[in-house]
Formats: structure tokens, C-alpha cells, sequence
């Protein structure tokens, strides 16, 4: 499918961290009844951290030796693997720490990139345990990616990146009010877009971004990515081998450690902050460049990037997308849709076929950079379905800058 991918290679040692409190709490249980066996049956040693507090796994990967890694893994939400990332890219040497191979197993509320890797396997769409043993397997079978990344500048607090989606409006405060019903688990969502459609609310501001490029689809910017790349990254094969999987390579050891990490406090951030240039964004304070489009409308009742296919584990939001396309699908609904419009549209996406029903309010548009500048003083805006600092915020895509295990 013209993904790009590599075989994991070396002898591979496995960080694996797990956040016991993540979704209902069961990621632990899940790792005992799921996962240890498969890995241990697969010969991939791996060390298991258990998360103590949030920001831990961010501080840890930023100190971490990763010469003794070969990947890092997360057992948790999308919410763990955002705090590696931006941990990953805080690191002086980013550009070598951001191409650790990354994995993630569904063990939160939240589980879009693990939806979205299984989705990208061709298989047909499943939730809870079935995805939990389907992205087991895609990672024992330990077949690397590129990913995309997304830096997103906010107004006073420092760039942060984003492997999965920015929202404002109906989708981010779905997200934030319905962490209350994190103990049902993915239905969290169901149970927060209804008590959201009963109060639907209008969400004014500018909207404005950068078209893709017709070049950021085709396979020759996928090569020429590729060239870029080639001294840095691990041998790229295309089309990809999928008849060897990463533990061949293993060390037959099969032995589990327990280790508790002691947390460190964090660094304050240093003036030449690390990692990629931005080339597209000029300061958030200045005027955006004449070839950048500005959305007619400033009544909204969302704005949705995203820039991998899931939403949630059961919401195909960007059936176009694949890992490492180097393109933000965007989004936006404008305001006068009606609550049932919406809720039809929500529903449709749960096979993707949202884009298909005609719904005359729904925009959806591919962009390499865009900017929000919201009008309301108050509000929600997530990163990876976290709450950032609420105001003017913009993004670029970096096309291919992580690693991902996606099988
Ligand atoms: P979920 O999908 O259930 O929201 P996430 O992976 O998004 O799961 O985790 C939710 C939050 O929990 C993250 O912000 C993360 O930083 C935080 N966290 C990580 N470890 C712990 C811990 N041991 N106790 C409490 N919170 C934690
Ligand atoms: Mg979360």
C-alpha cells in the first residue's frame, strides 16, 4: 500500500510502560491476561515501567538511555504516548531520539492510534480486547513506519508536538467533559456526545490554513522523503517485507523485569528549544502569507484536524489517512447544523462514511499548516485529546519525523 516501512532489527529490548490508571484502570490486568504471554511467546524481553503520575513517562524518556532501547512501547491512552513524544522531542538530541521505533496497546478510554494501526493492517474494524490482541500482534510482528508529527505553537507556553489530532468546539469539549465517565471506558465518548448534543453551542473565531500540496500525496514526495532520510534512518524496504517479523532478531531471553522508575524533576525549558524548524508558521502574532486560505465563515460548532484515521476506537474521522501522508485532514462544521444533523453525522462516522452523507455543513479539506484564533476569552482546545493552553494556536506537519510499529 505504498506505506513505508522497516524490519526492527538488532537485539531488540522493549521499554514497555504501562499506566495503571488509564481507561478502567485495567491496563495492568489486561498486560497480565493479554500481553505478557504474547511477548514472551514472540522472545521480545521487555521491561515493564509502571506510570506513577502524569508527566512521569515524559520525564523518563527525556533522561533515558535509548541506546538501550530498540523501541518504546505504551500500554494506556493516547495520552501516555503524547507524554513520550513531547518528552522524546524535548531531548537535546531529538533527532535521533524521535526515531525510536514507537508502539502503543490499547489500555485506556481513549484508544484512536491503536484503532488507527489496526485499521491501517486491512483488518476489519474491532474495540476493547479484540483490538488489545489485534495490536499485540502487530506488534510482536514488529514492522516500523514513519509517522508524521505535528508541532503546534500556542500563545505563551512552549511548541508541543501531536501524533494524532487538534480540536476545538464540539469535539474538544466531548473529550474533556466526558474524562468524568473514563471508567465506562470507549463508550466515555457515546455518553459525552449525547449530553453535548443536548446543549449545542456556537464557537466563533477565524479559521485559516495552508493547502496540501498536490506533491504531498504522491508517491515521488514519499520517495524523496525517503532520500532525505536515508543516512538516518534503519533500512527502509518498499514494498514492505511481512514475512519476518522483529523477533527473529530477538534475544531468546524471555525474562520479564519489573522495574519502578524513580521520577526526576523537570528541566526548565532552555532558550534554543530542540527539535524540527517550522518553515511554514510565521510567529503567531504576525500575519499569515498570501497563499494561505481564510475560512469565509467565523460561526462553528467544530474544527477537527486530525492526522491519523481514528478519532476514538470506534470513530473512523479520516479514512484517507495513513501514517505518514504528510497531511493534516481538516475539518470543520459550521454553525446552524442541527443537533440531529450532528448526531447523523457522528454516527456515520463510526464507518467512515461521514464525508458521504451530504451533509452541507461539514467541510473537510487536506492542509500542510492552519491557524485558530478563537474570539471567546474561555474554552477547550485538545492536542491528542489533551487540554493545551486555550487561545490563538497554530500547526505544522512534519511528514514522516517519528517511527511507529504498526505491523
Ligand atoms: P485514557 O485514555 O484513559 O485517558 P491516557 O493514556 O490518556 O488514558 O492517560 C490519562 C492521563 O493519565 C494522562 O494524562 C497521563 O499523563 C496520566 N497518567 C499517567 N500515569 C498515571 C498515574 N500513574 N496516575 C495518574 N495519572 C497518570
Ligand atoms: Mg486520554
Amino acid at each position: 500500500n505504498g506505506v513505508l516501512m522497516s524490519q526492527m532489527s538488532r537485539p531488540c529490548q522493549m521499554m514497555l510502560l504501562v499506566n495503571p490508571q488509564s481507561g478502567k484502570g485495567q491496563a495492568l490486568t489486561l498486560y497480565n491476561n493479554h500481553i505478557q504471554r504474547m511477548l514472551n511467546e514472540a522472545g521480545i524481553k521487555h521491561t515493564l515501567v509502571i506510570t506513577e503520575r502524569q508527566n512521569h513517562a515524559r520525564e523518563m524518556v527525556k533522561e533515558a538511555d535509548l541506546s538501550q532501547w530498540d523501541a518504546l512501547v505504551i500500554m494506556s491512552g493516547d495520552g501516555l504516548l503524547y507524554e513520550v513524544i513531547n518528552g522524546l522531542l524535548e531531548r537535546p538530541d531529538w533527532e535521533e531520539a524521535i526515531r525510536t521505533p514507537l508502539g502503543i496497546l490499547p489500555g485506556g478510554s481513549g484508544n484512536a492510534l491503536a484503532a488507527s494501526i489496526h485499521h491501517y493492517s486491512g483488518a476489519s474494524p474491532v474495540t476493547s480486547e479484540e483490538l488489545l490482541v489485534s495490536c499485540g500482534f502487530l506488534l510482536c510482528k514488529g514492522l516500523v513506519s514513519h509517522m508524521d508529527m505535528v508541532s503546534v505553537h500556542l500563545c505563551s507556553s512552549p511548541r508541543l508536538f501531536s501524533f494524532l489530532s487538534l480540536a476545538w468546539g464540539f469535539v474538544a469539549d466531548v473529550d474533556i467533559e466526558s474524562e468524568k465517565y473514563r471508567h465506562f471506558g470507549a463508550v466515555r465518548f457515546t455518553i459525552g456526545t449525547l449530553v453535548r448534543l443536548a446543549s449545542l453551542r456556537v464557537y466563533k473565531g477565524r479559521l485559516a490554513y495552508l493547502p496540501a500540496t498536490k506533491d504531498h500525496n504522491s508517491e515521488e514526495a514519499l520517495r524523496s522523503n525517503t532520500m532525505l532520510c536515508k543516512d538516518r534512518v534503519p533500512p527502509v524496504t518498499l514494498p514492505a517485507v511481512r514475512d519476518s517479523s522483529f523477533h527473529n532478531s530477538c534475544h531468546s531471553n524471555n525474562s520479564l523485569k519489573v522495574r519502578r522508575v524513580e521520577s526526576t524533576p523537570s528541566r526548565s525549558a532552555t532558550k534554543a528549544l530542540p527539535g524540527p524548524h517550522d518553515s511554514l508558521l510565521p510567529p503567531l502574532d504576525q500575519p499569515l502569507p498570501d497563499d494561505w486560505v481564510v475560512v469565509p465563515e467565523e460561526d462553528f460548532v467544530l474544527m477537527l484536524a486530525m492526522y491519523q484515521s481514528h478519532l476514538a476506537e470506534d470513530l473512523l474521522a479520516a479514512p484517507e489517512a495513513t501514517p505518514d501522508d504528510g497531511v493534516i485532514h481538516l475539518f470543520y462544521v459550521r454553525a446552524g447544523i442541527s443537533p440531529t444533523a450532528l448526531l447523523r453525522l457522528f454516527l456515520a462516522m463510526e464507518k467512515g462514511a461521514h464525508l458521504t452523507t451530504n451533509c452541507q455543513h461539514l467541510v473537510y479539506t487536506k492542509v500542510q499548516a492552519l491557524r485558530l484564533e478563537p474570539y471567546s476569552p474561555k474554552g477547550i482546545i485538545t492536542v491528542d485529546g489533551e487540554v493545551v493552553e486555550y487561545g490563538p494556536v497554530q500547526a505544522e506537519v512534519h511528514r514522516g519525523l517519528s517511527r511507529l510499529i504498526t505491523g
